[in-house]
């Protein structure tokens, strides 16, 4: 980048402040899921509803990381994970009851996330994975992805698990490194030795794991030249995937950040820059970029799908754009019949109302698309912030909307951001983001939440 082009990014990211806009994790972002459900409503939308796809929460850590925006608990002892894998098998049984209504054959992919579900030990391992094949909940006649997360600890992931994990038919696990940089690991009390988690990347590799890594950018006292350093740490490890989110500093949601000065934090500029330096690096090694922060390697099974048909869920991204979800376990979500719903976010809620026979589901905080959503949903996730591209034909012929006229407001914003650069419209017929346009693409999308009320962009 020279230097002209830098002080373009600079004034696009004073105007465009990436911190000031929401992930997108789901549309609409989930301090707008307000609406009050049932049980009868969410049963008969489980009902109707093919579900491809289950997601397990453990939220236990060993210890606390302070940059975290995830739901997590200290880890006192090991019977704490033993009671609540308990409670995890009795809520399967509640909802399994009303999925196999409408016979139900089960998903064909599945995530355990956290929290660290590496955590818990063999033993516990068995136990909830016999309790998912039992009830039948997944089904692996079908091509199936079975993921895991892990803390990328050589102590927790140990040869004898990732062994047993494998023969659980778990096939992809995920290393959640951040940084390698020591003065970062001690400020967001994460601390991993490089050499070592390389060598955890091969030990899972030659197990037979399809390996991904997260990274994150924005972190305290991060640099572009930290990101690189750890980028560059990171390559001859090969991962498969390399996922590099940005961190949110909010301590009003998530107190324990307040650990962190504020001012170690770096600005929406250089923030942006890391993303771009990132984006070189990796496209440059040979990954594809997909979405915001997903960098695929060439020997993907599904690089192809998602290249083509990838939709963005609030778990990353799936090659089912019309995937169905459930979440078991505290604070999990779940998306199926185009609603979505919430499991209770403390233990203690969770495990008191399934000791009570309840669905432990925050009712009252459920979310069902109508027809406009749906539209503004994939236009957002799918194609604005996948893709970078809008065909407009096909996307009015998939919808059954003139996409001029139902987007004639926005129409108006997007001229503005074509004559910064951030989109191309010359093609009539196909709206691109840019390449710049991609590291403001959460802008771009914002201006189609209809969540948000907007001033036309001067
Ligand atoms: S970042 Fe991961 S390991 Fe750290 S506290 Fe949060 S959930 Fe636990």
């Amino acid at each position: 980048m020279n230097h002209r082009q830098m002080l373009e990014w600079e004034r696009l990211s004073r105007r465009y402040d990436e911190n000031a806009i929401p992930l997108y994790l789901s549309y609409p972002v989930e301090s707008f899921w307000k609406q009050k459900s049932s049980v009868g409503q969410h049963n008969q939308s489980l009902r109707s509803a093919v579900v491809s796809f289950l997601y397990f929460h453990f939220p236990y850590c060993r210890e606390i990381c302070h940059y975290c925006m995830c739901y997590k608990e200290p880890l006192q002892n090991d019977s704490e994970l033993d009671l609540y894998l308990d409670y995890l098998i009795r809520d399967m049984d509640i909802r399994l009851e009303v999925l196999l209504e409408n016979g139900w054959e089960g998903a064909a992919h599945m995530h355990w996330g956290g929290g660290t579900p590496t955590l818990l030990n063999e033993n516990q391992l068995e136990t909830i994975h016999r309790a998912i094949t039992e009830r039948q909940l997944i089904n692996t006649d079908r091509s199936h992805e079975h993921s895991i997360e892990a803390f990328p600890d050589p102590q927790i992931v140990t040869l004898p698990k990732l062994e047993l994990l494998k023969s659980l038919g778990f096939n992809v696990i995920s290393f959640g490194i951040q940084d390698f940089d020591r003065r970062i690991q001690k400020v967001i009390n994460r601390e991993h030795d490089p050499g070592a988690v390389r060598e955890l990347i091969a030990m899972a590799k030659q197990v037979g794991f399809r390996v991904h890594v997260d990274l994150c950018y924005g972190l305290p006292f991060q640099g572009i030249s930290e990101l690189e350093d750890t980028i560059q740490k990171v390559l001859p490890a090969a991962p498969g995937r390399i996922c590099i989110f940005p961190y949110v500093h909010a301590p009003m949601v998530f107190p324990r950040q307040n650990i962190i000065p504020r001012s170690s934090i770096p600005n929406s500029f250089i923030k942006v820059l890391m993303a771009e330096r990132a984006d070189r690096l990796l496209v440059g090694e040979g990954y594809t970029r997909l979405g915001l922060d997903h960098y695929i390697s060439g020997d993907d099974p599904f690089l192809n799908d998602l290249k083509a048909n990838g939709s963005k869920t609030l778990m990353g991204y799936s090659q089912d754009d019309k995937l169905n979800y459930i979440g078991f376990g505290a604070t999990a979500i779940s998306f199926f019949d185009k609603s979505f719903y919430r499991t209770v976010a403390s233990i203690k809620d969770y495990c008191q109302m399934i000791d009570a026979g309840q669905l432990p589901v925050e009712l009252e905080r459920s979310y069902r698309h109508n027809d406009d959503d749906h539209i503004r949903n994939k236009l957002i996730q799918d194609h604005i912030l996948t893709r970078f591209e809008i065909d407009i034909t096909k996307f009015g012929n998939e919808f059954d909307i003139d996409f001029n006229s139902y987007f004639e407001k926005e129409r108006e914003t997007l001229e503005q951001f074509a004559r910064e650069g951030l989109v191309d419209l010359s093609d009539p017929e196909v709206i691109r983001v840019t390449r710049t346009g991609q590291f403001f693409s959460r802008h771009i999308a914002h201006q189609f939440d209809r969540f948000y009320s907007h001033k036309s962009i001067q």
